[in-house]
């Protein structure tokens, strides 16, 4: 279902996902997944190396140890910290490619085109459309499990806090934005 490495997701999740992998591939379009259940550890990888090389486009007079309001909020936009990601679900998948580019050239559009048709039927919904006026950017390639992924994502808004996401570079700036409600919450209608 990758091309190398294994994507792990909770089993009905994958089924369905074998399911419209396969489907699609009767109708010619080639589908299949690049991410999916990621640990709270590699999230803190990916976190941390784009926090660094966010910073290091600062001029030194703001580059601090203490990560600015709207550094967070620009990073916020584009990842989720560790602890917050909705890949940690086990419901949530990135296919093909994170490419922004690769989605607006005929293939990446039919690829597309095709998901929004009849990934409804799978359980799959975008998570982060278009057009939303907060959250996370529109990001095409990933794709979420609405049967586990809604019940999830109704416990993780009551019950997770800033405090439970634990300690890693620019931890602090969480506590300024108000993540919970302007990043994870604004998805896909479908997934609430
Ligand atoms: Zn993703």
């Amino acid at each position: 279902m990758t091309d190398g490495s294994t994507v792990y997701l909770r089993t009905a999740a994958r089924d369905s996902l074998a399911s419209m992998i396969a489907a699609a591939a009767k109708a010619g379009i080639k589908l299949y997944a690049v991410s999916g259940v990621r640990t709270y550890d590699r999230q803190k990888l990916l976190w941390e190396r784009r926090l660094k090389a966010e910073l290091a486009t600062k001029s030194a007079r703001h580059r601090t140890d203490l990560v600015d309001y709207d550094t967070c909020s620009a990073m916020l936009k584009k990842i989720m910290p560790p602890g917050a990601s909705r890949h940690h679900w086990g419901t949530d998948v990135d296919l093909v490619t994170t490419e922004s580019k690769y989605w607006r050239s005929p293939s990446g559009k039919e690829q597309l085109k095709w998901l929004a048709a009849n990934a409804p039927r799978y359980g799959f919904y975008m998570a982060y459309q278009r057009n939303r006026k907060n959250g996370v950017t529109y990001e095409p390639w990933h794709w979420s499990f609405a049967p586990m992924a809604k019940p999830l994502l109704e416990y993780y808004l009551k019950y997770v806090e800033t405090a439970d996401l634990g300690v890693y570079l620019g931890w602090e700036c969480l506590q300024q934005v108000n993540w919970k409600t302007v990043f994870v919450a604004p998805i896909n209608g479908q997934l609430r």
